[in-house]
C-alpha cells in the first residue's frame, strides 16, 4: 500500500453519491480479470478508484485498457501511469506495483472531466485480455457541484502519446517515470563479471519520446561493463520480440562490441549478444563465439553499419522452439541478422553448425567492449512482446 491510498479511500467514504460498477468477464470460464470501477462524480469532474483482479497467471507488469463512451478526459492519477488517446486510455503500473500474482488486486485513482453523461467505461482489459463486458452500473446519483479535494501530490501525471508497442507488449517502457539519477523499478545496473568506470544513469537531456531516456556511457576494455538490465520473467522466454530505440556517438568500430545481452538459459547461462564488428551490425553467441553474419566480408556486406547522432528503431525475433532469430533496424529486416534454420554460407552456416534453442531469461541494454572502443549510448522506449511490436 502506498500513502496516498488511505487519504483516497477516506475521500471515497465521505462523499456522497458514488456509483459502483463491477466488470467480470464471463461465468462459464475463469474470467482473465475483473475491474471495480468505482466512481464519484460532479458536474463537471469524477475521480475513480479502479481497483483490477488478475484472475490469470502471475504477471510482473500490468497494462490495464479501457475506452470511455463519452467525452471524459484524464487529467491526473495516482499508483499507475495513465495515458489517454481519444477515448482510449492506458494505465500502466509504476515500479513499486507491477507485480500481480494471481488473484491478487491493485488499485490506482484518476481525476478527469467530462459534460454530459460520465458512463461506465467498456472494453476493459488485462495485458490484452478482455475482461469481459461491464455490468450495468448499480447506481450512478450525481451529487450537488463540488470540488472534492484532490489527493495530494499525485506520483505520476502523464499525457500525450504513448510509445508504440505500449498496447500490446508485456513490457514497455519510456523511462518517464524514472524520478532518480538512476534506473530503477523493474531495471537494475551492473554487470555480473566485470565492472569498472562505465555508467548507466537516467538521462532528461536526450530522450526518444518525452523527456527521459537512459544513458550508457561505456568505457574501452572488457571490464568496463556497463548495463541496464531487466528479467523476462513472464514475457515468454522461448519466443518473443523486442523493440528499443537507441542513439550512440561513435560509429561501429572494428574491434567487436555489444551493446544488447541476453542470458540463455538453454546454452549454459551464457549470454546471446548484439552488438558490432566490422564498422557492422552483428550478433554474438558467447558460449561458442559464433558471429551472425559471418565475418567475411561477403557476410559484413549483408548487415548494415549503426547511424550516429540520431535514433535508430532496433528489433528483433528470438524463436527458441524454431532455432530462428531475426533482426529490423528501423522497420527494414537485415538480410545478414537472419538466422532462418537453413544455413547460408557467410550468413548462419557457422551459426546453425550446432544445435541452437535458445531460451532467453533477461534483457540489458548498455555497453561490452572487447577490444578498447568506448562508446556514448542513449536507450529509450523499449519494449518485449510475443508480437512484433514496431518502431
Ligand atoms: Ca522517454
Amino acid at each position: 500500500m502506498n500513502r496516498f491510498a488511505g487519504a483516497f479511500a477516506a475521500l471515497c467514504l465521505a462523499a456522497a453519491g458514488t456509483a459502483a460498477v463491477l466488470v467480470a468477464g464471463p461465468a462459464a470460464a475463469a474470467p482473465a480479470c475483473s475491474v471495480d470501477y468505482r466512481v464519484n462524480q460532479w458536474q463537471t469532474g469524477y475521480t475513480a478508484d479502479v481497483t483490477v483482479t488478475n484472475g490469470a497467471s502471475a504477471v510482473s507488469s500490468w497494462t490495464l485498457t479501457w475506452n470511455y463512451a463519452g467525452n471524459q478526459s484524464v487529467t491526473s492519477a495516482w499508483n499507475a501511469t495513465v495515458r489517454q488517446t481519444g477515448t482510449a486510455v492506458t494505465a500502466q503500473n509504476l515500479s513499486y506495483n507491477g507485480a500481480l500474482p494471481a488473484g491478487g488486486s491493485v488499485s490506482f485513482g484518476l481525476q478527469g472531466t467530462y459534460s454530459g453523461t460520465n458512463a461506465t467505461p467498456t472494453d476493459f482489459a488485462l495485458n490484452g485480455v478482455s475482461c469481459g463486458d461491464p455490468a450495468p452500473p448499480t447506481t450512478t446519483t450525481p451529487t450537488t457541484p463540488t470540488t472534492p479535494t484532490t489527493p495530494t501530490t499525485p506520483t505520476t501525471t502523464t499525457s500525450g502519446p504513448q510509445p508504440a508497442g505500449c498496447s500490446s507488449a508485456a513490457i514497455c517502457d519510456d523511462f518517464e517515470q524514472q524520478t532518480g539519477s538512476t534506473p530503477g523499478g523493474r531495471w537494475t545496473v551492473g554487470a555480473a563479471n566485470c565492472t569498472g568506470t562505465g555508467t548507466v544513469a537516467v538521462d532528461t537531456a536526450v530522450a526518444h519520446s518525452g523527456s527521459r531516456s537512459v544513458k550508457v556511457t561505456g568505457q574501452g576494455g572488457y571490464c568496463n561493463h556497463a548495463f541496464l538490465g531487466t528479467s523476462l520473467t513472464g514475457v515468454g522466454s522461448n519466443h518473443l520480440f523486442g523493440r528499443f530505440w537507441v542513439r550512440h556517438t561513435t560509429a561501429l568500430p572494428t574491434g567487436h562490441v555489444a551493446f544488447m545481452a541476453m542470458r540463455d538459459t538453454a546454452d549454459n547461462g551464457r549470454d546471446l549478444r548484439a552488438g558490432g564488428q566490422n564498422r557492422a551490425l552483428q550478433w554474438n553467441r558467447e558460449s561458442d563465439d559464433a558471429t551472425l553474419p559471418a565475418q567475411s566480408p561477403a557476410g559484413v556486406a549483408q548487415s548494415v553499419p549503426l547511424a550516429t547522432g540520431t535514433w535508430s528503431c532496433f528489433e528483433f525475433e528470438v524463436d527458441g522452439a524454431a532455432g530462428r532469430l531475426r533482426t529490423w533496424l528501423n522497420s527494414a529486416e537485415v538480410p545478414g541478422l537472419v538466422v532462418d534454420g537453413v544455413p547460408t554460407p557467410d550468413i548462419d552456416q557457422q551459426w546453425l553448425a550446432r544445435a541452437w534453442h535458445p531460451a532467453v531469461t533477461d534483457l540489458r541494454l548498455g555497453w561490452e567492449s572487447y577490444a578498447g572502443d568506448a562508446d556514448t549510448l542513449w536507450y529509450d522506449d523499449v519494449a518485449v512482446g510475443t508480437a512484433r511490436i514496431g518502431c
